[in-house]
């Protein structure tokens, strides 16, 4: 036996609806299908991800809502609208484009709209606020979908927006996945945990993108269990602007040659360095034993040696000593955090 829907998911069922209509079939729509055009937005695509249109107006979805028998209490809880000073609701997304965000289930709780005029005083993304039924640090856009398509492709992607996720899907990877414009969040790791243990790490290829990686690849480690993938774009690109440019096979090629974090941190940092100075190289590798020293495979640990010894043109045996000596450190500081954790309460008041 189904449950009712709850008033406020209907709401958003209802409210995605008209969006969508809108843009497909009414004159107010045409502006926004065209901006769809623009960013190759296909129908097919309009259809899967129900992207919608909310018109330049602060009522039509009042109107429309009002119409279809939903009192003021349910409207005024929903995050659709918002108050003037009199206490009147007025509809909180005007002229964007809009992306439903769903929850596991695919049961709707809110909403992202995307500007599509050229105002740059107005935010480029306005989400639903946090309401009852949406919490923006628990969902993840495309998971209902990107779930059941993990079940053959035994992976996720996760992607910054959107529209990555969506041209990630037009080349062909139905598995990728949006936090809500805000970095990942503890409790959107441990949804994933139960979905797929095998993530590949898609940002912006931007130095915010790429800074992000590493805040991500830390949590995954920290909170364990992962196998872990990163792609890093060329050119400062996002997954949508190089699906554009590229086309979906080099995409895909992309996505294949991800590298394991420590990889993508190595490469992060040989940046940072000029090898042609011993005294860089030097600093180099101290950092780069430090990145190795913590994993927790021995096998793991030997790849990188072998690899760094290559690169900078060291013995394999002397790179060894400094990560055993990096090692010992680590664990005598492992130990200390333990002593210092199992010591009694009313001491370290004291202290
Ligand atoms: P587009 O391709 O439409 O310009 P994007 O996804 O490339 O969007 P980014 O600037 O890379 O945009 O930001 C990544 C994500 O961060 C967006 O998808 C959105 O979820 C969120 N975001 C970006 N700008 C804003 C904003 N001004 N307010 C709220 N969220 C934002
Ligand atoms: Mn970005
Ligand atoms: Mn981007
Ligand atoms: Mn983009």
């Amino acid at each position: 036996e189904m449950k009712p829907l709850s008033p406020l998911k209907k709401v958003h069922q209802d409210a995605c609806e008209f969006f969508h209509q809108v843009l497909l079939t009414s004159k107010a729509g045409e502006r926004a299908l065209n901006y769809a055009k623009e960013r190759e937005l296909s129908e097919d695509l309009l259809e899967h991800f129900q992207i919608g249109y909310a018109p330049n107006s602060d009522h039509l979805l009042l109107t429309f809502l009002r119409g279809k028998g939903y009192d003021d209490t349910v409207l005024a809880k929903s995050g659709l609208f918002s108050q003037n000073e009199n206490g009147q609701l007025f509809d909180r997304f005007r002229d964007r484009l809009m992306f439903p965000l769903a929850d596991e289930v695919g049961y709707i709780v809110g909403f992202s709209g995307r500007r599509i005029s050229n105002n740059k005083e107005l935010a480029k993304y306005l989400n639903s606020p946090e309401t009852e039924i949406f919490n923006k640090s628990k969902v993840l856009f495309h998971l209902k979908e990107a779930k059941k398509a993990a079940r053959t492709e035994k992976h996720l992607v996760l992607y910054e927006g959107y529209m990555d996720v969506i041209a990630a899907y037009k080349a062909g990877i139905k598995t990728g996945i949006a936090s809500m414009g805000t970095s990942l969040t503890d409790d959107q790791v441990y949804l994933l945990k139960r979905i797929s243990r095998n993530i590949i790490i898609n940002y912006d290829g931007d130095e915010p993108g790429q800074h992000a990686i590493e805040r991500a690849s830390h949590m995954f480690e920290t909170i364990g269990g992962f196998q872990v993938g990163v792609v890093s774009l060329p050119e400062g690109l996002d997954p949508d602007e190089y699906v554009k440019k590229y086309g979906p096979e080099r995409y895909q090629d992309e996505v294949k040659g991800a590298i394991t974090p420590t990889d993508f941190f190595l490469k992060r940092l040989e940046l940072k360095y000029n090898f042609s100075n011993d005294r860089e190289k030097l600093a180099y590798l101290d950092e780069a034993v430090k990145l190795i020293a913590p994993l927790n495979n021995p096998v793991e640990r030997d790849l990188y040696v072998t690899k760094l010894a290559k690169k900078v043109g060291v013995s394999e045996d002397s790179l060894k000593v400094s990560l055993l000596r990096e090692g010992r450190k680590l664990r005598v500081a492992e130990r200390r955090k333990k002593q210092y954790d199992f010591e009694p309460e009313e001491q370290s008041k004291t202290q």
